[in-house]
This record gives structure tokens, sequence and C-alpha cells, in this order.
């Protein structure tokens, strides 16, 4: 029996967290889903309890589980907290503790909602992009770094962006094995025009790429990916990306489908996977029941598929989250002007409806 642990969190993470836990426990019976669900607390309410945003017990835990999925953590209660104890370093410490060294973010297009995209419905039809990011490495941990004075009393800061080979050769490893089970086509995106440690990466993802001889690797420079996605998404299938470049494109790609409400991500090592929407604990609507469940529930979805191996699962909760948007249900992030708008708990049980109503 495969355990999933369940980190509920701040703000509008217990509710969008509850309507992925109620549609996984419908899973169980459907699909004859193996799992049970254990609970653990992170972020402000953590440090409310216990002092710490991270306890020790909720590590522990997240290490025997097969999958940690995650709501969202952080709220203004807390803002005047020092740094070391703010529930936004319980995210920090999940991904140091479980090595997630990739994050990845889908970015598809569901038709129903082509018209909230800032993009032309006829440029954006049937994109689906994954971004799949190096989350530890790069120019947000290279040393040397930090700001000093010189000798000639000018102040000057620095960052180094550095990888290593066996950096470059896991992360490129997991967007090729995506890629197998999508449409066999990796972007590469790099600076190897202008950055010595670009040029690394992209010898080395070449390299990689041989192991997957099925699966195409095309290079691109940072600056034309940035005008393609939105030029033409459809030409890209998973990017693989460093940190810094990833940061950027993965929310740029985000974009492309309309609301933070609707993305989901998961953050993936060698071991246990962390799955969480990408948005935030939303303070201003929280306790509302007005959070969009979609990104929360999709990213159970990513956890079925990436975690514990049950695509067929996933691919009923992308399903039917579909038919539930076709049939016109909105929650108001995604709704239009006199669209009538439903809260979380309905959408989720909207959701529900149709995945046993196949
Ligand atoms: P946010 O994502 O919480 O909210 C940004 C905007 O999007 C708000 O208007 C919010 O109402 C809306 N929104 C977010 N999720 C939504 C949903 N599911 N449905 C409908 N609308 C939604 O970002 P923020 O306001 O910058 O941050 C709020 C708090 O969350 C801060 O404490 C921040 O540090 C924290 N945060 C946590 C995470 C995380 O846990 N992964 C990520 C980002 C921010």
């Amino acid at each position: 029996m495969a355990k999933v642990l369940v980190i509920p969190g701040d703000g509008v993470g217990p509710e969008v967290i509850r309507e992925a836990v109620e549609t996984l426990k419908l899973l169980k019976k459907t699909h004859n889903l193996d799992i049970e669900f254990e609970e653990a607390l992170a972020g402000g309410c953590a440090y409310d309890a216990t002092g710490s945003p991270l306890p020790d017990e909720t590590i522990e835990r997240a290490h025997e589980a097969d999958a940690v999925l995650l709501g969202a953590v952080g709220g203004p209660r807390w803002e005047s907290l020092t740094y070391d104890v703010r529930p936004e370093r319980a995210l920090l410490g999940l991904r140091k503790e479980l090595e997630l060294y990739a994050n990845i973010r889908p970015a598809m297009v569901f038709g129903p909602l082509l018209e909230a995209s800032a993009i032309r419905p006829e440029v954006l039809r049937g994109a689906d992009i994954i971004v799949v990011r190096e989350l530890v490495g790069g120019i947000y941990f290279g040393t040397p770094k930090g700001v000093e004075m010189g000798s000639d009393g000018v102040r000057r800061g620095v960052n180094t962006m550095a990888y290593s080979e066996p950096e470059v050769e896991r992360i490129a490893r997991i967007a090729f094995k995506l890629a197998e089970k999508r449409r066999k086509l990796v972007h590469s995106v790099d600076k190897a025009n202008v950055l010595e440690v670009m040029e690394l990466w992209r010898l080395t993802v070449s390299r990689i790429a041989e192991e997957f001889g099925h699966v195409t690797l095309r290079h691109m420079y940072v600056d034309n990916c940035a005008m393609q996605l939105i030029r033409d998404p459809r030409q890209f299938d998973v990017i693989v990306t460093g940190n810094m470049f990833g940061d950027i494109l993965s929310d740029e790609a985000a974009m492309i489908t309309g609301s933070i409400g609707m993305l989901p991500s998961a953050s993936l090592g060698d071991g246990t996977g962390l799955y969480e929407p990408v948005h935030g604990s939303a303070p201003d609507i929280a306790g509302k029941d007005a959070a969009n469940p979609i990104a929360a529930i999709l990213s159970a979805a990513m956890m079925l598929r990436y975690g514990l191996e049950r695509e067929d699962a996933a691919a009923t909760i992308e399903t039917a989250v579909e038919r539930v948007l076709d049939s016109g249900a909105r929650t108001a992030d995604i709704a239009r002007r006199k669209e009538k708008v439903i809260g979380a708990r309905e959408m989720g049980d909207r959701i529900r409806a149709a995945m046993s109503d196949r």
C-alpha cells in the first residue's frame, strides 16, 4: 500500500487539498487505488503549533512516505517573523531534505479556457508543454556569492552559475524519461553562446540524449525560447533548463494557460516526490470557499502519474477536469463576466461526479 503524506498548510491550502484528497479517495473505490493518507504540519500553522515551520516529525514522515501532497504555506500573519522561521522555509526545507532536484510544471491548455489566456486561441489550441527546471543548483546556489566592498570603496555583487556534469546528467535523464511517455521531443534551453557553464550543459545533455535514441533533442537559446513560447507554444513538448532560466520560463509557460488556480507541479528527486499547486496560500480569498481546487486536484493527478505509476487514474482525473470545464463550471478566477461562479467544494464535487459518470 502506498503511503501519501498530506500537508494542507495555510490559507486556501486546506480548502484545495481537501478536494484533492476526496478525489483520491474516490479513485480508491473506482480504480482500486491502494493508498493510505497521513497528515502533517508545515508552514505557518506548524510554526504556531510547534515553533518551527517544518517540524522534525514532518520531515521524518515525509521520508517514510511514497509521495507528499502539499497545499500552500504562508500568509500575512507570519510576515513579521525572522526568515529562519518563516512558513516559506518549510518548502525549501522539504526540497532539501528530500533532495528534489527537478521541478516539473505542465502548461496545458484546456479547450474551454482558451479564451482566458492572453494569447490568441488559434496560436494556443492544443499546446501541451512540460517545463523541467533544475532546482537545487545553478546561479541560485553557486559560490562565491554576496556583496562586498572593494578597496576602492565601490560595492560589488556576485553570484556564480555553476553546474557539474552529474547535476546536468540527472536532470536531463528526467526530461528524456518524461518525453518518452509523451511526444518524444526535448528542447534543452541554455545560453551556450555566451556562458561556458552552459556549453558544458549543452554537451552533457547531448551525451545523455544518446541513451534515449528514440527521443529527439533540440537545443535552443533561452532568449529565443522566451519568444517562441509566445509565438508558437505548440512546437514544444518537454523543455529542460537550469534553475534561473527555468524559474522565468516556467512562469511564462504557465501564463499561457490562464489562471494560477489551474497549475499543478511536481518536484522530483530519486526518492519521495512532492506534489503541490503552483499558487500560494491566497490569503485574500482564504476561508471563503472561493479558491479554484483544480491546481491541487491536478497535482494529485501528477502524483499518481509520476509517484505511484498510475497513469490510468491520473488520466481519469484530467479527463474529468476537462469535462467539467466543458460543462461551463467556473470558479471566480476562471469565470468571465456574467458566468455563474461556483466554490471550491462544488468544483471538487463536480469533478468527482464526472469521474464516476463515465
Ligand atoms: P498567491 O498565489 O497566494 O496569490 C496570488 C493571487 O492569485 C491572489 O489574488 C490569489 O487570490 C490568487 N489565487 C491564488 N491561488 C488561487 C486559487 N487556487 N484559486 C483562485 N485564485 C487564486 O501569491 P501571493 O499572494 O504572492 O502569496 C500569498 C502567500 O502565499 C505569501 O505568504 C507567499 O509567501 C505564499 N506563497 C506560498 C507558495 C507555496 O506554498 N508554494 C507559493 C507562492 C506564495
